[in-house]
């Protein structure tokens, strides 16, 4: 049957429609740009909002039945859980995820292999596990995806600190939601007169924990699997497709940057060493190791090489070094 040719009429309709999505999907970027700062400024105050509530209602609550050396021990651990969780958002937001921009194009050039590809918004060629940000509109190294929560990209620089606060607010919440639970006597007590003035805003905090604790429940659990497995969230449908494709052809795909669960976690967290299991989730400035264009796959970890490291910094731009990231 012969191909069906397209009628200038079609290809006018066509060349519309493009341009209509075009300009609606930049519009789209824009008002997420504009709204997402937002969004940081509400957590951070329903965050507070939170430990305020817990000081004046629990606090008072926890020394009269149980003393204030107790009470003691509930504050010092309630504000590590507020500091890590604050300190790792505000480093999300604040640091840079590490984008092509950033580097001299010299060291990317020098870098690029056959699988890299070419952006042509930044003219610069873009990386594997790279992708172009349209809100951001740079290409973000090892790119997980547009947080509008941290007003920023998740990428390869500031991915460790995007878990680090899903992983705090998940036992902050926790933590919450039991000691209002267990300490508020009037929390559920709706048919007390006082309750409005006294109770309401420890139950609204109480149903936000517990609702904030389901839904990190699912978004941390889906981001521990992506960690454990060597993948992003925008890999993961390529990654099963290429899976598909070699079972189909009586072959197995091997994920080159499935490193192993255990070295997957190091490399992700950058925590290295004998304690590396408990470190990972310590509060750092350190600038993370590696470059995010020439990533450790498990190729390169069997020759013993690690270009990654030893081409991190020299080729950082000093103008964009100061937002590329802490230390
Ligand atoms: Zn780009
Ligand atoms: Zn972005």
């Amino acid at each position: 049957m012969a191909p069906r040719v397209r009628s200038d009429e079609e290809s006018d309709t066509c060349a519309a429609c493009d341009r209509c999505v075009t300009r609606w999907s930049a519009c789209f970027d824009r008002c997420v740009k504009i709204l997402e700062p937002l969004l940081v400024v509400l957590a951070v105050g329903l965050i507070s909002l939170d430990a305020l509530t817990f000081f004046q209602v629990v606090m008072p609550e926890i020394t009269t039945r149980q003393g204030p050396l107790v009470a003691w021990g509930h504050a010092l651990w309630s504000l590590w859980l507020l500091f890590n969780v604050l300190w790792n958002q505000l480093h999300c937001t604040f640091s840079s995820p590490g984008t092509t921009l950033e580097v001299h194009e010299q060291a990317l050039q020098h870098a690029m292999t056959y699988d890299w590809r070419w952006c042509r918004r930044c003219n610069r060629g873009k990386p594997p596990l790279s992708h172009h940000c349209s809100i951001c509109n740079r290409c973000v190294l090892k790119m997980d995806h547009h947080c509008v929560w941290m007003a920023n990209c998740v990428g390869f620089f500031n991915y460790h600190y995007f878990m680090l606060f899903l992983w705090w607010m998940w036992v902050g919440s926790a933590y919450s939601a039991l000691v209002y639970w267990l300490h508020v006597p009037w929390l559920l007590r709706l048919d007390d007169p006082n309750w409005e003035r006294k109770g309401f805003l420890p139950f609204f905090m109480f149903v936000l924990s517990v609702s904030i604790w389901l839904g990190i429940s699912a978004l941390f659990g889906w981001h521990v699997w992506l960690v454990l497995t060597g993948q992003g969230t925008i890999e993961v449908l390529d990654n099963n497709a290429r899976r598909a494709e070699a079972a189909r052809a009586g072959r197995k795909w091997v994920n080159p940057y499935h490193l192993g669960a255990g070295a997957n976690w190091r490399e992700t967290f950058d925590a290295h060493g004998r304690w590396w299991w408990l470190t990972w989730m310590a509060p750092r400035r350190r600038r993370k190791l590696g470059n995010g264009y020439v990533l450790p796959t498990v190729e390169l970890l069997s020759s013993g090489l690690r270009p990654d490291l030893e081409a991190q910094q020299p080729h950082v731009r000093p103008g964009h070094a100061a937002g590329a990231g802490y230390g």
